[in-house]
């Protein structure tokens, strides 16, 4: 079969490579839409953020490598022995990150704590490949309600459930949201099913503040056209917001914010009020600590997303209570497709892409939908 397999930083290439074979405790599924995480793409060039170090140790040690495709739809072949659950023609999505069933948290049904786990796409192959080879217990069944590309999307949304959960929201709460990528975008959508009241949203992208605007938020803040923290403090009458959600820091160089926006994200918070970080830096900050502790505020990091998680993440898509399709931007067709897909999802500022660019992996190349006008809603 055809699997996309990395010989180092910035070389992928299509290779014919051996069939998965389905083990115990296994499903043999089909990638229907898959679409790369930005840190994927990010770590395809090289770029240093999360994981940076495991993977360039696995590229120095094990290259040819498939990697990535954690994100995805997909539509299960067989079934290993063990596997009750599904049966071939289950469409399926993924929570990437696995406990190990093995350490006193597994043995204590704990598992959800677990750490040690594998990775899908980091330390197991994903889906950027014509089949794969997933642990059952990584997969959900998706609801028929719910299209292909959306479910692509299930993985990143339950992180994001995951990060509203961890700030213990209390109805009413006034939330901003640095950042209208996809994951700010459902932060947005599941605050507000969780109670929040008032919803601050900020980005420098026109095209992504009209988004926030119709998924929701009472105020879409451009940071280029309005003092960003003057204008989120007069709206809380002085105060600042209960909670604010950092999701636009990262590299400049593909367009996100450097820590500007979590130095914003502190001004805007009240004291006492939780500030959630979402992104990645790639790289150490200097941070004035004295002040998160003179003004008690709770700088927090998203729980790890769960089993449960995820099944919740496919009632809200299924339900219409998360809409995704008005992030979704960016779909590109065949697997021959998915280098540019990386390169739309890591540069998606200059593409003037929202949600990661997606990959249907059957049937013929055909143009970018949606990349030539930019426009939302184009799936
Ligand atoms: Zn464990």
């Amino acid at each position: 079969m055809k699997a996309w397999r990395f010989y180092g930083f910035g070389d992928m290439r299509l290779d014919d490579v051996p069939e998965p074979r389905c083990g115990p405790g296994h499903v043999l599924v089909e990638p229907l839409c898959v679409q790369p995480s930005v840190t994927e793409a990010q770590l395809a060039q090289g770029i240093p953020t999360l994981a940076f170090d495991r993977i360039k140790r696995r590229l120095e040690t094990e290259a040819p490598i498939q990697l990535f495709g954690h994100e995805f739809c997909a539509r299960v072949l067989e079934t290993g022995p063990g596997v009750e659950r599904f049966r071939p023609g289950d469409r399926v999505a993924a929570r990437a990150k696995l406990p190990c069933g093995d350490c006193p948290l597994c043995r204590t049904e704990r598992s959800d704590l677990c750490r040690r786990g594998p990775v899908i796409g980091f330390d197991l192959p994903g889906c950027f490949a014509e089949r794969a080879c997933l642990p059952a217990i990584a997969l959900v069944h998706v609801d028929d309600r719910i299209s292909d590309s959306e479910a692509a999307c299930l993985q990143s949304l339950s992180d994001s459930v995951a990060a509203v959960e961890t700030t213990q929201l209390q109805i009413g709460d006034t939330v901003a949201i640095f950042g209208q990528g996809s994951m700010g975008l459902e932060c947005l959508q599941v605050a507000r099913l969780s109670g929040a009241g008032r919803i601050i949203t900020v980005d420098v992208r026109e095209e992504a503040c009209a988004v926030s605007r119709e998924l929701g938020a009472d105020h879409a803040l451009n940071a280029r056209s309005v003092e960003v923290v003057r204008t989120i403090r007069e709206l809380t009458g002085g105060i600042g917001a209960d909670v604010v959600f950092e999701c636009a820091g990262g590299s400049p160089k593909q367009g996100l914010a450097g820590h500007q926006s979590l130095l914003q994200a502190l001004d805007a918070v009240r004291s006492g009020g939780k500030i959630v970080g979402v992104s990645w830096f790639g790289g150490p900050l200097e941070l004035n600590v004295d002040l998160l502790r003179e003004r008690s505020l709770r700088y927090l990091f998203p729980d790890i997303s769960t089993q449960g998680h995820l099944e919740h993440t496919v009632r809200l898509v299924a339900a219409g209570r998360v809409r995704l399709k008005p992030t979704i931007t960016h779909v590109l067709t065949g697997i021959e497709s998915v280098p540019r897909a990386f390169e739309i999802t890591a540069n998606k500022g200059r593409f003037q892409a929202i949600n990661p660019a997606q990959v249907m992996m059957n049937g013929p190349r055909g143009p970018d939908r949606g990349s030539a006008a930019g426009a939302p809603g184009v799936q």
